[in-house]
């Protein structure tokens, strides 16, 4: 059954044509959690003297993710938390990086660390992320964090899988009982977000690049999804008639001789059958930065045993 055109909290961003679905405004839930951190943090500092705060550190000089950085030490501080990057030279050797993340796990003023990906070819990414102390882990990939996930326990939650779920939650309500399929199975988003719809109630499939019949199996589903890193791969033919459909997808594709961002989800197609769609850009991915500041904020509470803020899964 079509449900009536409904954008939480704020307007609906703009899109290339007027869909059936509701659009589920990413961008303004955003905006909305970075208010609510905001309040959180001035009373962190006015009441109990403590500032937040999140080290960002890049290693090379790689174009997208100096934007990134640059956009996640703008909204810590307008967030009114401590930002604190570090930039290392491509040809940083592994132990360098090492020590750096040693003094950063030690540092009292340091309660959430990131370490941009992708690293360079020299470094191994699970050896460094796993240096991390996991209590400030805010991109949840340490391994303790991700069998804490795994088995249903307090974890710090990878950030993207985690703004889906709030995306979801707060369009659906309870997911319990819904039958998800999740397409991609990375573990930055494919299997932590099938982890946390398992654990709201949600039959889960994963499905990859080995499934058979990825349609069909797209079609069983009330809510898909999908993080594959393949421009508009997903069609409206593909998607039950009022599911939630969630693209993560980022793609830059050349149209009519124009840079555009398009999703793994064919926008116009999947907005005349889906009930809600998010939108690219405007839908995950500004979520995915918020969800960093409310992990860091998370982080900072339990390191000073202070109840947590509330606002993560
Ligand atoms: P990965 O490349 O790590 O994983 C892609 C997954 O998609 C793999 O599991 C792969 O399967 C699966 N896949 C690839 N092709 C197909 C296919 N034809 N049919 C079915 N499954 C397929 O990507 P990420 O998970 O890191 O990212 C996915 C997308 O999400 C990208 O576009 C990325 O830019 C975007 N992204 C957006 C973020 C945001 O903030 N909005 C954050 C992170 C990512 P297999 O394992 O079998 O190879």
């Amino acid at each position: 059954m079509r449900q009536a055109l409904f954008i939480p909290m704020t307007e609906a961003a703009s899109v290339p044509s007027s869909p059936a679905a509701a659009l589920i405004d990413g961008k303004a839930f955003a905006a909305t959690l970075r208010q609510r951190l905001a309040e959180q943090v001035a009373v962190l500092r006015t009441e109990h003297g403590i500032m937040p705060g999140l080290a960002v550190v890049l290693v090379g000089e790689d174009p997208a993710s100096q934007v990134y950085v640059r956009n996640k030490g703008r909204q810590t501080l307008e967030c009114g938390m401590n930002s604190f990057e570090h930039k290392l030279d491509a040809g940083t050797s592994e132990a360098d990086l090492l020590g750096l993340i040693g003094r950063l796990n030690s540092d009292p003023q340091v309660h959430g660390i990131l370490v941009q990906l992708p690293l360079p070819a020299h470094m191994d990414a699970n050896k460094v992320i796993n240096a991390i102390d996991p209590t400030k882990d805010v991109d949840g990939f340490h391994i303790l964090n991700v069998g804490l996930l795994g088995t249903g326990q307090k974890a710090m939650v990878p950030c993207t899988p985690l703004g889906c779920l709030m995306l979801l939650r707060d369009r659906l309500g309870k997911l319990e009982g819904l039958s998800a399929v999740v397409v991609g199975r990375s573990n930055i988003v494919g299997k932590p977000m099938a982890q946390l719809l398992l654990g709201d109630g949600c039959t889960v499939t994963i499905a990859h690049s080995r499934t058979q019949d990825l349609a069909s199996v797209v079609r069983q589903a009330d809510i898909v999804v999908v993080a594959v890193g393949r421009p508009e791969m997903v069609r409206g033919e593909w998607i039950k008639p009022g599911a939630t459909v969630i693209d993560v997808g980022i793609n830059r594709v050349e149209r009519d001789g124009q840079n555009k961002l398009v999703g793994d989800v064919h926008f116009d197609s999947a907005a005349a059958v889906a009930g809600a769609l998010t939108p690219v850009p405007g839908g995950v991915g500004p979520m995915t930065i918020a969800c960093l500041l409310a992990n860091t904020l998370t982080a900072c509470c339990r390191n000073h045993g202070l109840p947590e803020a509330g606002l993560a899964a």
